[in-house]
């Protein structure tokens, strides 16, 4: 059993809209020796109950937070972030398929994996659902770390059989890719905190045979038919108007880009699709109704100029929805600054989002559009033990600006527009400490 003492927020509620937070100042969070939340709450109230060999950590006066969950990120893309002046389609061409060759190389895959999960968990980032490359080397490095580091993690191999490079494209032989893909799956989906997640990177570089299939074993796994549980499904939609342009010339028949995926089977629970943009309501109500999710892009979405994602008609249909820092075209790691572009991208829209409903969206909502709120996400007894410890002050800017505050909300939203990784004093795994961070 380990204890930490310091001061704990977290949220409880079903939306951003009700995001029910709660906070102790002076808390108590007591972990228990599967690296579970045992219990949590006043500290005076609970000290005196801790065993004689269990001396609590004293993180006092720092935070401590659920674990940031980032719902959609590219590992393969890390070295092309802040490149220059593209839109999507032509970034993927210019800067993202060079890029994701490289990663035929084991050397390659290993050294990137381990520098971007370490980056990640430096920025209090503890589970992700990521891309990796064509190349099931890519997705072996990325489990194989993340196992080490003993974080909860989905991911997939990209699915590419049409309009892309040859060298990407030959690599996903047919037989091959439907072969790489059922081996990582054999292999990491349910070893540990691991899951596989189907990853066709988007409709327009899939043929239908391989939309056919991905949607096929999808459904299989939902049915149960897969003994180490339904899979994940990940993909892109409706991101940009030259992409939806595109989609439409390639599917003539199709009622809508989203029609694409309900056709191929691909929206159900688990499935969770980028950005999202450009939906129409009848989209809305037909991912609702699968279950399926939205994870909101806001930094990439600013940064290749995409557009503003409707985020209250998203909630409105009843759609889950979480927070992607989608590198290589999201401009950070942090979830500090994705919540900020969150923020101004629904001021830009005429909506609102508090500095408790963005601190949602990034942990509490980002597992329940994954479908993980039953295991992570905030301070629920019995919920695995994943969390950062802050030191807002760390920044002399955020030191002064709470001279002014006087609400922990106003303190909240100071954090969130100002803090980045600076503040990180530590991020825990399953109650373990693995990073200690600049704030320590
Ligand atoms: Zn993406």
């Amino acid at each position: 059993m380990r204890a930490l003492r310091g001061r704990l927020f977290h949220l409880k509620g079903s939306s951003f809209r009700d995001p029910k937070p709660e906070w102790y100042d002076d808390g108590l969070l007591v972990i228990d020796d599967e690296g579970l939340i045992k219990s949590f709450g006043e500290a005076h109230l609970m000290l005196h109950d801790l065993p004689d060999y269990c001396q609590a950590i004293d993180h006092r006066p720092y935070w401590i937070l659920p674990g940031f969950v980032d719902v959609h990120t590219h590992f393969v893309q890390l070295d092309i972030i802040a490149s220059h002046g593209e839109s999507l389609l032509n970034w993927l061409e210019r800067y993202t398929f060079p890029a994701e060759e490289r990663f035929i190389s084991p050397e390659v895959s290993k050294e990137t994996a381990r520098y971007f999960l370490n980056e990640m968990l430096s920025h209090g980032v503890t589970t992700a659902s990521v891309y990796g490359s064509v190349h099931q080397t890519s997705c072996e490095a990325l489990f194989c770390e993340a196992e080490h580091l003993g974080m909860r993690l989905l991911a997939g191999k990209t699915l590419m059989n049409r309009n892309a490079p040859e060298a990407l494209i030959q690599h996903d032989l047919q037989s091959r890719d439907l072969e790489a893909t059922q081996s990582l799956i054999e292999h990491w989906h349910g070893r540990k905190r691991l899951a596989y997640s189907l990853t066709p990177r988007f409709a327009p570089t899939s043929t239908d045979e391989q939309m056919r299939w991905v949607g096929e074993m999808f459904q299989a796994s939902l049915a149960g038919n897969v003994s180490s549980g339904p899979l994940f499904l990940q993909s892109h939609l409706a991101e940009n108007l030259d992409e939806c342009r595109w989609v439409a010339s390639l599917y003539p028949d199709s009622r809508s880009y989203c029609q694409v995926y309900e056709t191929f089977q691909q929206l159900g629970p688990g499935a969770i699709y980028g950005h999202c943009i450009h939906l129409n309501d009848r989209d809305r109500a037909l991912m609702a109704s699968r279950g399926a999710s939205i994870a909101f892009c806001p930094s990439s979405n600013l940064f290749l100029g995409s557009g503003l994602f409707d985020l209250d008609a998203a909630v409105s249909a009843g759609i889950k929805v979480g927070l992607g820092t989608d590198l290589g075209a999201g401009t950070s790691m942090s979830m500090f600054k994705t919540m900020l572009s969150a923020y101004q991208v629904c001021k830009l829209r005429g909506q609102a989002l508090s500095p408790e409903g963005a601190f949602f969206l990034a942990t509490l909502g980002g597992a329940q559009a994954l479908g993980l709120d039953q295991l992570i996400g905030n301070f629920q007894v019995g919920k695995e033990a994943d969390f950062q410890v802050i030191n807002p002050v760390a920044i002399p800017l955020i030191e002064r600006r709470f001279q002014r505050t006087t609400t922990r909300s106003e303190e909240l939203f100071a954090l969130l527009a100002l803090g980045d990784e600076r503040c990180l004093a530590a991020t825990y795994v399953l109650g373990d400490r693995v990073v200690t961070g600049h704030a320590h």
